[in-house]
């Protein structure tokens, strides 16, 4: 692990290998972006350069003792914390650790560092507890805030951070990484890039939950189950139903913008020309655009908690309506 291994957040990197190399490292850091395009590696990457006594322009040796035992996750003066149990949140008692351990000298590297993970997990209770903490941080103590959108934190907790910004990568660079470092097939790769949002770790994460195939899936109970959709059968979790409508869209979308430009090179299904360009042949562009928009519509019905079933089956009349192929 190091900052070479994260591809595509060159001002992130830039701004944190100076603040090492000038010897300028912060007491709050909140690395603000997207899930899965390299924060959490970057924040460990950075604190093993804060802490490497053999490091050259901000970056670590990844040799030493501290490098490698960063790497390992057994450095006394680096913890990492995450949301935990039942509520995914972060807790007082968490946040009562880091913020004792803080006050403590450090066992053997120059800092002490504190990685939280999905800061804005943490409960209000946890969230003031270490309010004070960053507000007249101890010495040798770095604490990494880490979370999607600054939106989610408190504004006193986010005022009291230096801001470190992250982006979606570019899909062609995903895609390249995923052949490249991954040995992904091209194919494959490109399928992937096109879903990634820009995040490698979420193109990883798919192709490890077969991700294509759970795609390829609801495309084909789309276009050839005699009943219809169902895009999802039984109940399904909240964010795998979102995941499912988020296909679905994609393949609508696809079949639209094929219809309008016949240009394959920009469709996210790539593996289904054949299919877009039939169901294409049965629908008119405008039953299309209502459709993609009612979709739309539905999954924000997700996250506000309307019945799942019944979100369903609106989707599969819809459906059924405007894609008289699945009649
Ligand atoms: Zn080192």
């Amino acid at each position: 692990m190091s900052f070479k291994d994260i591809q595509g957040q060159d001002k992130a990197i830039g701004i944190l290998k100076r603040s090492v190399a000038e010897g300028r490292v912060f007491s709050n850091y909140l690395f603000i972006g997207p899930d899965g395009v390299g924060k959490s590696l970057a924040a460990l990457s950075f604190a093993q350069a804060v802490n490497c006594p053999a490091g050259r322009d901000g970056a670590a040796c990844e040799e030493c003792v501290s490098c490698r035992k960063i790497d390992a996750g057994s450095h006394p003066d680096v913890l990492f914390v995450r949301p935990k149990g039942a509520s995914s949140s972060v807790t007082i008692d968490q946040i009562r650790k880091v913020i004792t351990e803080a006050n403590m000298k450090p066992y053997e590297g120059r800092k002490k560092l504190f990685i939280i993970d999905d800061a804005h997990a943490m409960n209000a209770e946890a969230s003031n507890a270490f309010l004070k903490t960053l507000e007249e941080p101890p010495g040798e103590a770095v604490f990494i805030l880490i979370s999607r959108s600054r939106e989610l934190l408190l504004p006193t907790i986010v005022s009291r951070c230096h801001i470190v910004r992250f982006f979606a990568a570019p899909r062609e660079l995903v895609t390249e990484v995923l052949i490249r470092q991954y040995g992904v097939p091209d194919d494959e790769a490109a399928l992937l890039g096109n879903f990634s949002c820009g995040s490698i770790g979420k193109a990883m994460r798919m192709k490890k939950e077969n991700g294509i195939d759970t795609k390829n899936r609801i495309i084909d109970s789309v276009l050839g189950a005699p009943g219809g959709v169902p895009a999802v059968s039984g109940a399904p979790k909240r964010e795998e139903l979102k995941e499912h409508l988020e296909y679905l869209i994609s393949f609508l979308r696809d079949v639209f913008l094929y219809k309008i430009v016949r240009d394959e090179t920009l469709l996210f299904n790539g593996d289904r020309v054949d299919a877009i360009r039939a169901a294409g042949e049965e629908v008119t562009a405008e039953a299309l655009d209502a459709l993609i928009k009612r979709v739309i519509m539905l999954r924000s019905y997700v996250d506000r908690n309307v019945n799942q079933r019944l979100i369903l089956d609106v989707l599969q009349r819809d459906v059924r309506r405007e894609l008289p192929c699945t009649k």
